[in-house]
């Protein structure tokens, strides 16, 4: 890890020490001459941190001059850098300093590459600028913290608001009337769990979560395509993020009849292994199953999504009368899946459980959530992150879900 004693002592000449006030009046400007930007004009390709007179420094190599959007959030506290139109080709990890515990990053939106600094206490952006190119180094845009006592901290979280609700995901309200089927085909749309800024779990292995299941979601799609009478769609197809009530959103709109949900799980024990298939209930069944929805709810926490947005995703769960239908019928498929699944791989000793998982609340569309197994555990891991592996959970959904439907036909439904 480099001090970047060059950048530390240096102060940057007045023109180029731009507040953090000014870079939102910029940005606006921008936005409305261009329009929003394109994909990827600004590729980073270096992060490093530094510290010098009680201030943590956070240094970006980018590509070209940027204007990022710069916010802070609370509970826990945060630093949020978003760049539009910017890709990361950065291959070199830094070590979180200073004030910054660590960091992760990733798509936030098809515009808009997030940089999330955790903080180990309370800090305020002291100062932003870009520095053009030297001899040595190209574009770098400087971003200087300073902690400070949990009032000003609040103060400044108010104060970048604007800058947060530029960012926001265009919200997609739950229609309470069903949405009319398109085709006479049965829609099944299967959701890869996180993506983007949110990783998920970090397997023993080494991969994440969110690969992990992306993975394994187009293996599912490709099996269940082989049945003509299936319409199939991802709710992501690439790694990017998606809040949790924009994934009930795209099985709506596409008038999904199943909807898949695939994660996988880790927990301290490496020993612990196996499949369990979750259905949605106020109560859950048993404390590990409310740990893991408490858990795979913060997604939208962990994005940096605002805060007014996260506490409303992250609610209590409240059964209304129209689902209590639906989770007949997802439990109807979860009994169907299990056994299917238990033929290919491990699956735990109770594996169809209960939960508040946020991402199965769609009041008219049976779902599930698998967690295929713990990234923690080896064995799991392995079969997790195989060809084969995948290929044979994809094969039990498939037979569950021929079952199911054929069910269904035979009800009239
Ligand atoms: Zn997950």
């Amino acid at each position: 890890m480099r001090l970047m004693t060059d950048l530390l002592y240096r102060r940057p000449c007045a023109g180029r020490a731009v507040s953090v006030f000014f870079l939102f009046i910029a940005l606006g400007l921008l936005v409305s001459v261009t329009g929003g930007a394109g994909a990827a004009d600004t590729s980073i390709k270096g992060i490093r941190f530094g510290e010098n007179a009680g201030r943590t420094r956070i240094v970006l190599d980018v590509s070209q001059a940027t204007t990022p959007r710069l916010f802070l959030l609370r509970d826990p506290n945060r630093v949020v850098i978003d760049l539009a139109g910017a890709e990361w080709l950065n291959t070199t990890p830094a070590s979180a300093r200073g004030v910054v515990a660590r960091y992760r990053h990733g798509l936030f939106s098809a515009d808009t590459y997030r940089i999330v600094l955790d903080l180990s206490r309370a800090a305020v952006i002291a100062r932003s600028f870009t520095l053009p190119p030297n001899g040595k180094r190209g574009y770098r845009l400087v971003i200087d913290l300073e902690p400070a006592d949990q009032d000003r901290f609040l103060a400044a979280v108010a104060a970048t608001r604007k800058a947060r609700q530029a960012s926001r995901v265009p919200e997609h309200d739950i229609v309470q009337t069903p949405v009319r089927r398109a085709s006479d085909k049965r829609v099944i749309v299967v959701d890869p769990g996180h993506g983007g800024i949110d990783p998920g779990t970090l397997g023993v292995l080494g991969v994440n979560e969110k690969i992990i299941t992306l993975r394994m979601a187009r293996v599912i799609r490709k099996e269940l395509a082989k049945n003509p009478r299936y319409e199939v769609h991802l709710t992501r197809d690439r790694d990017i993020f998606i809040p949790l009530r924009k994934r009930i959103d795209i099985a709506r709109r596409h008038g999904a009849e199943l909807f898949i949900s695939v994660h996988a799980d880790a927990i301290k024990n490496p020993k612990v292994r196996g499949g369990t298939v979750y259905t949605l209930s106020e109560t859950s069944s048993d404390r590990e199953a409310a740990r893991l929805a408490a858990k795979e709810n913060k997604s939208d926490l962990i994005a940096g999504l605002n805060l007014e947005e996260a506490a409303d995703e992250v609610s209590s769960i409240l059964i209304e009368l129209a689902q209590r239908e639906t989770m007949n019928y997802s439990a109807e498929f979860a009994g169907m899946l299990l056994p299917e699944m238990r033929r290919e791989v491990v699956m735990h000793k109770r594996g169809h459980r209960f939960a508040g998982f946020v991402v199965l609340k769609a009041p008219d569309v049976p779902s599930v959530l698998i967690e295929t197994g713990y990234l923690s555990n080896r064995a799991d891991a392995r079969v997790l992150d195989s060809a084969e592996g995948r290929l044979r959970i994809a094969r039990a959904i498939r037979r569950a879900t021929d079952k199911y439907f054929e069910r269904l036909t035979a009800m009239g439904r």
